[in-house]
C-alpha cells in the first residue's frame, strides 16, 4: 500500500463532567488523532496520550513531536508498507507505544477498508457486541458518588469500576457495595497511587467482593504486586505495567497478576494487543479493554478488539454521551450492558466531517 500522507490533527472535546484520578482531573479531552490518507482509502488511528506525562511517560506533545520527526519518515520512506510493517519499520525508536499505536491503527484502517474487511473479523473477534462498563472518576463526597453511580445503573452498566487513590478507597467502595448491594459487578482502580507500606489497608477491601484491584503500585513494581496476591483475597489486575507481550508474560511468571487490562495505545498497537490476548488466553488468564476517554474513533477499534475471545469481563468502553456532548463520530450507546461492535470495513465508522472540523484545534501533513 502507498501513503501519499499523513495528516496529524488535535481535537478539543470538552468533557460532560471533569474526570478524576489520582494522577490528576481532565476537563476536556485533547485527542491527537492521525490520518493516514493512500489514493483508495484513509485509516484512522487516535493517540490515547494525554496533556501531561502523569498517566505514562507519554503525553500529547511529545507524541506530535516523535511522529513528526521520527515514526512518520521512517513509515512513509520505503514507499509501500503495510500495517504489520509498520512495528519493525519503527522499532530502533524506544517506547513512544501511544504514538506508535496510534500511527500503525491509521495504517491498519487503511489496508483493512481497501480489503473490505473489519477490524473485528481480521483481529479474530467473535461477538457482535460486547459488554461494558463505567469508570467513575473520584467526587468530593459519598452521597455524590452514589448518585454518580445510580446515573450509570440506570442508563444500563452493568459493571461499576471506582477510581481510589489513599483517602478516598475503602469508605466509597464499603458505601457502593452497601447502597447498591452483592450483586454489582464492583471494581476498584488505582493508577499506581500505593506503596509497599499500604499492603495491609489494602486487604482491607477484601470484604468488599470486588472483581479485581487495578494496578494499585507503581508501574515497575511487579514485586509487590506479587505480596498483595499473596496477601489478599481480591484480584489483582495490571494496567500500566503491561507494555507488550513480553512484559506480560513476566509479569505472569512472577504471579503478578490474576487478570490483564489491554490498552491497545499503551502497547504500541492493536497487533501487539492481539499477542497479549494469546498469551493471557494461553496462560488461563482474563483480560478486558481498558479506556483512555476515547474518541468514536478510537472507541470504535477498541471495540473490535473486546470481541475476542479471552475479553470476558466487561471493557471500560462507555457511550460517548457518558463522555462528550459532542463526538467526532455516531455517538456508541450502551444497551442492556452491551454495545455493537462496528461491521464496517477497518474500525467501521467515520468522523462526521463538520464535527471535525469544527472540534479540531490544530493540524499538519507530513509527507515523504
Ligand atoms: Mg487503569
Amino acid at each position: 500500500m502507498k501513503i501519499t500522507g499523513i495528516e496529524l490533527r488535535l481535537v478539543d472535546l470538552p468533557l460532560v463532567t471533569p474526570f478524576q484520578t489520582s494522577f490528576g482531573v481532565e476537563l476536556s479531552r485533547h485527542a491527537l488523532l492521525v490520518r493516514a490518507a493512500t489514493d483508495d482509502a484513509e485509516g484512522w488511528g487516535e493517540c490515547v496520550a494525554i496533556d501531561d506525562p502523569v498517566y505514562s511517560s507519554e503525553y500529547a506533545g511529545g507524541a506530535i513531536d516523535v511522529l513528526k520527526r521520527f515514526l512518520i519518515p521512517a513509515v512513509l520512506a520505503p514507499g509501500r508498507v503495510t500495517a504489520a510493517g509498520v512495528a519493525p519499520l519503527v522499532d530502533k525508536f524506544k517506547g513512544h507505544r501511544m504514538a506508535k499505536a496510534a500511527l500503525e491503527t491509521a495504517v491498519l484502517d487503511a489496508e483493512l477498508r481497501i480489503a473490505g474487511l473489519p477490524l473485528s473479523g481480521y483481529l479474530g473477534g467473535v461477538r457482535p457486541a460486547v459488554p461494558v462498563g463505567v469508570s467513575v472518576g473520584i467526587t468530593d463526597t459519598i452521597e455524590k458518588l452514589l448518585d454518580n453511580v445510580q446515573g450509570y445503573l440506570d442508563e444500563g452498566y452493568g459493571r461499576i469500576k471506582l477510581k481510589i487513590q489513599p483517602g478516598w478507597d475503602l469508605e466509597p467502595t464499603r458505601a457502593v457495595r452497601e447502597h447498591f448491594g452483592d450483586d454489582l459487578m464492583l471494581q476498584v482502580d488505582a493508577n499506581t497511587a500505593y506503596g509497599p507500606a499500604d499492603l495491609p489497608h489494602l486487604v482491607k477491601l477484601d470484604p468488599f467482593d470486588l472483581l479485581l484491584i487495578e494496578q494499585p503500585f507503581d508501574e515497575e513494581d511487579l514485586r509487590t504486586h506479587t505480596r498483595l496476591r499473596e496477601m489478599s483475597t481480591t484480584p489483582v489486575c495490571l494496567d500500566e505495567s503491561i507494555l507488550s507481550a513480553r512484559s506480560t508474560v513476566d509479569a505472569l511468571a512472577i504471579g503478578a497478576c490474576d487478570i490483564v487490562n489491554i490498552k491497545p495505545g499503551r502497547v504500541g498497537g492493536f497487533l501487539e494487543a492481539r499477542r497479549i490476548h494469546d498469551v493471557c488466553v494461553a496462560h488461563g488468564v482474563p483480560v478486558w479493554c481498558g479506556g483512555m476517554l476515547e474518541t468514536g474513533l478510537g472507541r470504535a477499534a477498541n471495540l473490535a478488539l473486546a470481541a475476542l475471545p479471552g475479553f470476558t469481563l466487561p471493557g471500560d468502553i462507555s457511550s460517548s454521551a457518558r463522555y462528550f456532548d459532542r463526538d467526532l463520530t455516531e455517538p456508541f450507546v450502551a444497551e442492556g450492558g452491551m454495545m455493537a461492535v462496528p461491521t464496517g470495513p477497518g474500525i467501521g465508522i467515520d468522523p462526521d466531517p463538520q464535527a471535525l472540523s469544527e472540534l479540531t484545534t490544530w493540524s499538519e501533513w507530513v509527507t515523504a
